[in-house]
């Protein structure tokens, strides 16, 4: 019994070492990643799902994501659902899906974005490069944003190409959205599977990129095209990844934070004095 008792002190004392050396190491990394922001003035954000989860919004591509809960109920994997293919042939069913589940029109921006957005009110961030279609970066306060993937927040006629805001689509009172100048179908303005990005807003990303002084990629595993390339285009030399898992570029980066996004950018954001609305 007391070998027992000595083994669980030591067990527990090797596990608050490592604790507070975790937390060590994090804060040393914050404080290297407020240090190389300091003198930045072109940097650039790139982020991805993880920057939108403290704001309510599931990663989809996640085990825990809110696809894996609903390919039973529409029997069809979310892939197929959310393609181009699909859209045109089922528009009802595509737009019940992206109603419910890509919709969050409650959701508000958090610390990550509000922090981003301040950023750039300072005079360091150049721009944001998101793969998110939640528009919580505009939310926040941000006014370079790249979206690669498009926004929840606008459709257009596939005919006439006139366009509107989301509330169109939300508020139309049958299925599927129709123009009310011509009748052509409502699509929303999301890149969807099958579909090929914007080559412009891709360009425009590439020359952000390439010309930063600092790159801080948020929430983002970095595996899925185009992330993984486009950072490729990277030639500054402050490179800071704030993921909750590892991505490929771990290894290059000057400081890889595993914490919450909106944690560490308002740790970062206060040890650079820059202000903002925390909201809490
Ligand atoms: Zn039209």
């Amino acid at each position: 019994m007391k070998e027992m008792c000595n083994i669980s002190v030591i067990f527990n004392s090797i596990a608050e070492r490592q604790n507070s050396r975790m937390k060590k190491e994090s804060s040393a990394q914050i404080e290297k990643a407020a240090e190389l922001l300091r003198g930045a003035r072109r940097a650039v954000a790139f982020t991805g799902a993880g920057a939108s989860t403290e704001s309510g919004i599931p990663d989809f591509r996640s085990s825990k994501g809110v696809f894996s809960n609903l390919e039973k109920r529409f029997e069809l994997p979310p892939e197929e659902i959310l393609s181009y293919g699909y859209f045109l042939e089922n528009p009802a069913t595509f737009y019940a899906f992206y109603r419910k589940n890509l919709v969050h029109l409650d959701a508000e921006p958090n610390e990550c974005h509000r922090a981003l957005a301040a950023l750039e009110r300072a005079g360091i961030l150049a721009a944001v490069i998101t793969q998110n279609i939640d528009n919580l970066h505009q939310k926040a306060g941000s006014r370079t944003v790249m979206e690669l993937h498009g926004s929840v927040g606008r459709c257009y006629c596939m005919h006439c190409r006139k366009r509107f805001g989301l509330d169109f689509i939300m508020g139309f009172n049958v299925d599927v959205p129709q123009c009310d100048n011509c009748g052509g179908l409502v699509k929303p303005d999301v890149v969807m599977y099958g579909e090929r990005l914007d080559q412009e807003v891709i360009s425009s990303s590439i020359d952000a990129i390439s010309s930063a002084d600092a790159l801080i990629v948020i929430g983002t595993s970095l595996v899925v095209h185009p992330a993984a390339g486009m950072i490729r285009h990277f030639r500054g030399r402050r490179l800071i990844m704030i993921n909750k898992s590892p991505t490929p570029y771990d290894e290059a980066a000057d400081v890889v934070i595993s914490e919450s996004a909106g944690k560490t950018m308002k740790k970062i954001l206060s040890l650079l004095g820059v202000h903002f609305e925390t909201g809490s």
